[in-house]
């Protein structure tokens, strides 16, 4: 049990008052429905929040539904990453049940209509159907066809079935009304011939139903209760309860009800725009993690837990909006900084050499260990050794050579700390021809083990730092927005158009303590002073930038006031 029985918004109220009213005795049934035509991507979290968390909250059941009525574009491929995205956001269907598995019944079903003149064979071509349909304020034409009788519209069905003509040569049609003022009850298409493999029934069948005839259908079989879809869906709702109407149903029927779909600012959440993303080779693949994928995201290091949390607390409306991904960002920081261990790596690595540090009796630097927390405040996270020695890396912008006002950190002349070691101070630089600083040399005080000065005296800075003979070479990855504009498309029409051309920077050559030879692959650490990064699932020395640590969204709401 992941969620909290004290959410509230429209979808759970409506839910809680048909509990209290006993309307489907008791029983709370929604399903999750994804087409297995893509990988789910963020979007799709948040219907996981409302489809499985509403029905978690009432104690009800929630199935994953494939919606596989369109044989040309599903694939297994997609069908697997759908299961393994579903379990890693931290839900279990109750069951893995699919729309295809109903393709007889529906079958039947449309028999069923045909026979008391509710549905009819239509010959037109697409472009005839399109035009007839008319639009707003603007009446239907009747197909010639419409007025067929139910013996001949059964046999023409049954040729459909059988395979006798070629795709495109006819359709099944509801017959509803041509003049309806919603155009979704202007005669819709039930069925469409697609002479196509199908990835679960083969070559069974050579007829498809529509989203529309199969997906109402599918929900009363399985007995939903609260079919939850998003708003694109609201005109719809009518030929939804049509069908069930029509169709020898318990009088127990299923409703939907609509909210409005996730989207974010500097992504966008369409498959279509996100395969193109991945053909036109802008990302490497559906889980780059600038993608807004789960496996984008999931690669990223952004935890379940915050997705969750995000898609849940960020409410559910019938009104269309944006949110900013800077809040998204902070709530995986929020999870980060209780979950994720610190971790010190140097991105930018200028020489530290400390003259006075000790040898040993055979002339090589001494290595000294420090037992460092693995986290500030929960101990949990238990502790590591990290090693230290005269010759360290830290940051080349924690260093100046002429420091600029308010420069605190270190500069010639100045102590400052090295985080968990000692007090130091520079002394003097190393330059190459060109003039450029290759090392800093520093004086460490021996009395200032840990980090603290016997004397009480203060520094202004304290810095990370990596010690160079012990030093594992890393590669970090940092990301940008995918897209530049906060509504990508918004000037052109074209979300592609806003594509952002450095939304990421490979940082080679990058020093780390070694401890991060030992992290499991995905797992996320803080990188002391720079962000969050998650070690690579293959490359265990490529480190992906999860986030970095100052929390924009916190500004701009100060801004928003
Ligand atoms: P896309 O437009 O990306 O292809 P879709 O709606 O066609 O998305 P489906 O696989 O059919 O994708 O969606 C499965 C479920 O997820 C549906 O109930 C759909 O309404 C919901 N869903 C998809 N995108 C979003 C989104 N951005 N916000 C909320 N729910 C979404
Ligand atoms: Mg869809």
């Amino acid at each position: 049990m992941i969620e909290p029985a004290s959410y509230s918004d429209f979808i759970r109220d409506r839910v809680r008052k048909d509990i209290d009213e006993g309307t489907y005795s008791g029983r709370v049934q929604t399903r999750f429905p994804p087409e297995p035509n893509g990988y789910l991507h963020i979007g799709h979290a948040k219907a996981m929040t409302v489809d499985f968390g509403t029905a978690e909250q009432f104690g009800g059941v929630c199935n994953l539904r494939l919606d596989d009525t369109n044989p040309d574009t599903e694939e297994y491929e997609y069908f697997n990453s759908i299961l393994e995205d579903i379990s890693w956001l931290g839900y279990s269907p109750a069951s893995v049940l699919h729309a295809s598995d109903y393709f007889g019944q529906l079958y039947d079903w449309a028999e069923y209509l045909i026979e008391r003149g509710l549905a009819y064979v239509d010959d037109s071509d697409t472009e005839t159907i399109s035009a007839q349909r008319g639009g707003f304020g603007k009446p239907g034409v009747n197909s010639e066809y419409r007025d067929r009788t139910p013996a001949e519209n059964l046999e023409l069905f049954r040729g459909m079935r059988a395979g006798e003509y070629p795709d495109g040569a006819r359709v099944l049609r509801a017959k509803i009304d041509m003049n309806h003022e919603n155009m979704a009850l202007r005669d819709p298409v039930m069925y469409r011939i697609r002479h196509s493999h199908h990835f679960r029934t083969g070559d069974q069948w050579c007829i498809y139903p529509t989203y529309d005839w199969a997906h109402g259908q599918s929900d009363a079989i399985e007995r939903v209760t609260h079919s939850i879809c998003t708003l694109e869906f609201d005109t719809h709702r009518p030929l939804y309860d049509w069908y069930l109407k029509q169709l020898p149903l318990p009088a127990e029927k299923p409703q939907q009800i609509e909210f409005a779909r996730l989207e974010l600012t500097h992504t966008v959440t369409s498959k279509r725009r996100l395969a193109k993303l991945v053909a036109d080779g802008t990302v490497d693949g559906w889980d780059d993690p600038r993608m807004p994928t789960l496996r984008g995201l999931r690669r990223r290091g952004y935890p379940a837990a915050a997705l969750r949390a995000f898609c849940t607390e960020i409410g559910t409306t019938r009104t269309n909006s944006r949110q900013n991904i800077e809040a998204l960002e902070s709530y995986v920081r929020r999870e980060l900084n209780t979950t994720a261990q610190r971790r010190m790596a140097v991105l930018h690595p200028l020489r530290l050499v400390i003259d006075n540090w000790p040898a040993d009796d055979s002339g090589n630097p001494v290595t000294e260990y420090f037992e460092v927390n693995n986290s500030p405040d929960n101990p949990d996270h238990g502790t590591r050794q990290v090693a230290f020695s005269g010759e360290l890396f830290i940051e080349a912008d924690d260093f100046a050579e002429v420091p600029p006002p308010k420069f605190f950190r270190l500069s010639i002349g100045r102590e400052v700390r090295l985080r968990n070691a000692y007090l130091v101070t520079a002394t003097s630089v190393d330059k190459d021809a060109a003039g450029k600083v290759t090392a800093v040399h520093a004086t460490y005080d021996p009395t200032t083990r840990g980090g603290d000065a016997p004397d009480g005296r203060k520094v202004k800075s304290t810095m990370h730092w990596v010690s160079a003979p012990h030093a594992l070479d890393i590669t970090a990855v940092l990301y940008d927005r995918l897209f530049t504009a906060p509504v990508p498309g918004e000037a052109t029409g074209e979300a592609l158009d806003d594509v952002n051309p450095n939304s990421r920077e490979l940082l080679t050559g990058c020093k780390a303590e070694a401890s991060l030879a030992e992290l499991s692959p995905a797992q996320v650490v803080q990188f002391e002073r720079i962000g969050y990064f998650a070690a690579d699932t293959v490359q265990p020395t490529v480190f992906h930038r999860t986030v970095g640590l100052r929390d924009e969204w916190a500004a701009i709401q100060r801004r928003q006031g």
